[in-house]
Parts: structure tokens; C-alpha cells; sequence
């Protein structure tokens, strides 16, 4: 054995003395591994987003995207061939979601299928789907979080990680261009990526080329960071009609909402608060149990939007599992095995997901793990040929050591 320099001793064991391990806030894996929430919260840069910020190429963060940017011709050129055809609705009322000029002069007959009037799913256009507010197995439920990525959301994912639990996540543009690594995590974990607009505004109060902005540039955002194209979209506070609906079927985009609404995301508010959250979920949990879900699934809105949701859907999760015969993403439970625009990544079919997931087994599943695998058969399961399953992507991205070779990877193993 060679005998190492005294002073790299002295150095490694003042290393060692001190806890420095560096935090490696450079790549997902060494960001996936920050434990300590205000540490995972401390800004960083992320070299390709910053180019592309200096570049022009985005709205500015959580400023409403109304306008296309003046020099996005591609964006420009989409958008002219989609708004002659959007159908003649007007802009509702404010983008903070003020109706109250709107809705005294709206018909009741709710021409447009406004969610917000009437919680309308079935679009009275002529060639749009209906929205998906529940999942087509029986006694499954379509399980999702909005607003992230969340920059403290490790402990979260982690619990998920280590249950073999996946979901599907909608994420916010401007918070994945504030967290690039933690939305990184979300794909290379074996989640669903769905878009929750770029500054989280209501949607219809938008022109049309706002709409297509607060889509475009989130979807370009997810693009650049991930690598991935979404195919869903969930409206802010479900704020979506036919005009709003038009614009996101032309760019590609399954408008998703839910039935049930846990309220995470109002604590505090209202008269909201912790309690009339757990009475939520339980009367989730008491549908299940009466029958209702024995010819459907359910999808219920949660939040990875801060400290308590998170901790809502840890609390509520063992429940869930218990009632539920499966809890899956929304994709897999549609039997969407393509979830993006780019075909060389596929989610499990039900079957496949459900064959090694059932809801009873997550919960047991924390004994699977103790040998330390990550992301397990979840994320195995996550690709057919295995190129683009979340193991191979976490091994792949963890052995790139420079920040350029691991985007350029991703990038160049979906784009082509
Ligand atoms: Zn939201």
C-alpha cells in the first residue's frame, strides 16, 4: 500500500472532522442527495439554463408570458398556423381570477365549458376530448402533485423513491427554470411530467397568445432541463374553457383536472386548515370504501407546493394505499405507455406498473430497499428497451462528472 503525503492525510481528516462533504449542486444525483431543506433551497446555477436565459429565449421568471418573445420565430410561426382556427371566445375576466364583471353576463347554459362556472369536463366544441378529471381503471387512483418542482421536495421524493411509488407531477415553467436539478429528478426518478402553465395565472383571462405562451414556454423550459416534451397539462385552479382547451390540443397537450380536491394548497386560508384537509382525504378514502370507484378511478388534487403538502401526502399516503387496489401516475393508468412527444422514453402499461405495484406492496416495499437501490423496479419497469428507464438514467447521468456532457446526454438521447 503507498504511503500517502502527510498533508493529504491532515487534509482528509480535517475533511472528515468538519462533515464538509461537499454538496454537489452541479448535477440531480449530488442535488437529489442535499437533505438539509434550506440548503436545497439556496440558489444555484445551472449553466444551461443560464445561457438560455442570457440567450432571450424565455419570459422572464413568474412574470406573466402574455406576448410570444419578439425574436421566437418558431413560437411566432406555430402560433400564426393555431390562431386562425381558435374558436370566437373571449377573454374571462382577471388573470388573478377576478369573474365578477364576467360571469352576471355569462348564459347558464355555459356555452363555453368553463371549469370554473360549473366544473364543465365535456367541451361543447366539436373535435376536443373530454378532460380527464378521473382514470379509466376501477379502483385505482391517478395520483398527482402541481406546483413544483418544489426546491425542498427530497424528502418527499425520497419517501416516494423507497415505496416504488410513482405520479404524476405538473410542473410549473418558472420553477423549473428556478430548479432545474429537482425537476431533472422527477424523470430521472420514473415520474410523469405534465405542464402547470408558466406563471400559474388563470388561463382563460389570457389572449390567445398569452395561452400560448404560458404553455409554449413552459414546455420548452421542461424541454431544455429534462429533455422530455410533455403531452398533459393541468389548468391553474382548473381554470380552462373551449378557447383555452383549442390552444393546448394544437400544441399537443391532455388537458387533466380531478373530482376530488384535498384543499392542500388553501390551508390558511378561508377557513381552511390542516383538519379539513385529513377530512378530504378521508372522504376520499369513504368513497372508495362505499363502492364509488368500483367502475372508475379517482384523481384528487395535491400539491408539492410546500412543507405541509408534502407532508399531507406522506401522512395520507398509508391510507390511501390501504383503500385504493392501486395507486399509479395518470399515464399509467390511461395505458399511455408514450408520455412524451419524443418516442424513446415509455411509461409501464397498467398491467406492467400494477404487476409489480400494487398499492398493499408499496407499502411493504420499504423492505426492498434496504440494500440501498434507488429507484428500483419502478423505474426498471419504466422503459421497455431499458435505454431511457430511470436506473440507466440516474447511472448515466451520475457518471457524467461535466454539467455540459450530462445535459447534452439527455438532450441528444430524446431529441433524436
Ligand atoms: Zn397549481
Amino acid at each position: 500500500m503507498l504511503a500517502a503525503p502527510l498533508s493529504t492525510v491532515l487534509h482528509l481528516c480535517l475533511l472528515l472532522a468538519t462533515g464538509a462533504h461537499a454538496q454537489d449542486r452541479t448535477t440531480e444525483q449530488g442535488e437529489a442527495a442535499v437533505t438539509n431543506p434550506s440548503a436545497e433551497c439556496t440558489p444555484y446555477s445551472y449553466p444551461p439554463v443560464a445561457a438560455a436565459v442570457a440567450a432571450g429565449q424565455f419570459p422572464p421568471i413568474w412574470t406573466n408570458a402574455s406576448k410570444l418573445l419578439p425574436n421566437d420565430t418558431e413560437a411566432r410561426a406555430k402560433f400564426l398556423v393555431i390562431n386562425g382556427s381558435v374558436p370566437a371566445i373571449s377573454p374571462k375576466g382577471t388573470l388573478s381570477g377576478d369573474f365578477s364583471n364576467f360571469t352576471p353576463s355569462y348564459p347558464p347554459s355555459d356555452p363555453d365549458c368553463w371549469w370554473t362556472y360549473h366544473q364543465c369536463v365535456n367541451p361543447k366544441l366539436n373535435g376536443l376530448s373530454a378532460d380527464v378529471a378521473s382514470v379509466p381503471e376501477p379502483r385505482t387512483l391517478g395520483y398527482g402533485f402541481d406546483d413544483g418542482p418544489n426546491c425542498s421536495h427530497n424528502a418527499f421524493y425520497d419517501y416516494l423513491r423507497d415505496r416504488k411509488q410513482l405520479a404524476t407531477m405538473f410542473y410549473i415553467g418558472s420553477n423549473v427554470l428556478d430548479w432545474p436539478l429537482e425537476a431533472q429528478r422527477a424523470v430521472v426518478d420514473g415520474h410523469e411530467i405534465c405542464v402547470h402553465t408558466w406563471s400559474h395565472n388563470y388561463m382563460t383571462a389570457f389572449s390567445n397568445e398569452g395561452v400560448f405562451a404560458e404553455l409554449w414556454y413552459s414546455m420548452k423550459a421542461i424541454k431544455l432541463v429534462t429533455g422530455v416534451t410533455p403531452r398533459c397539462w393541468r389548468p391553474p385552479f382548473g381554470d380552462v374553457d373551449d378557447r383555452v382547451r383549442y390552444i393546448a390540443a394544437q400544441l399537443g397537450l391532455e388537458t387533466v383536472l380531478w373530482k376530488y380536491d384535498s384543499f392542500d394548497w388553501k390551508v390558511g386560508t378561508a377557513g381552511v386548515t390542516q383538519d379539513t384537509v385529513a377530512e378530504n382525504y378521508k372522504a376520499l378514502i369513504d368513497d372508495v370504501k362505499a363502492g364509488v370507484f368500483n367502475a372508475i378511478g379517482a384523481i384528487m388534487l395535491t400539491h408539492e407546493l410546500n412543507a405541509f403538502t408534502m407532508q399531507a401526502a406522506i401522512d395520507n399516503y398509508p391510507q390511501l394505499a390501504k383503500a385504493f387496489n392501486h395507486i399509479v401516475p395518470i399515464a399509467v393508468a390511461q395505458n399511455r405507455s408514450q408520455p412524451y412527444a419524443e418516442s424513446n422514453y415509455t411509461m409501464p402499461s397498467f398491467e406492467q406498473y400494477t404487476a409489480n405495484h400494487s398499492a398493499a406492496t408499496s407499502l411493504n416495499g420499504l423492505n426492498d430497499t434496504s440494500n440501498g437501490v434507488g429507484s428500483g423496479k419502478a423505474a426498471q419497469a419504466s422503459s421497455s428497451n431499458g435505454a431511457s428507464s430511470g436506473a440507466v438514467q440516474r447511472r448515466l447521468l451520475g457518471s457524467r462528472s461535466a454539467l455540459g456532457s450530462v445535459v447534452g446526454w439527455v438532450v441528444a438521447s430524446w431529441l433524436m
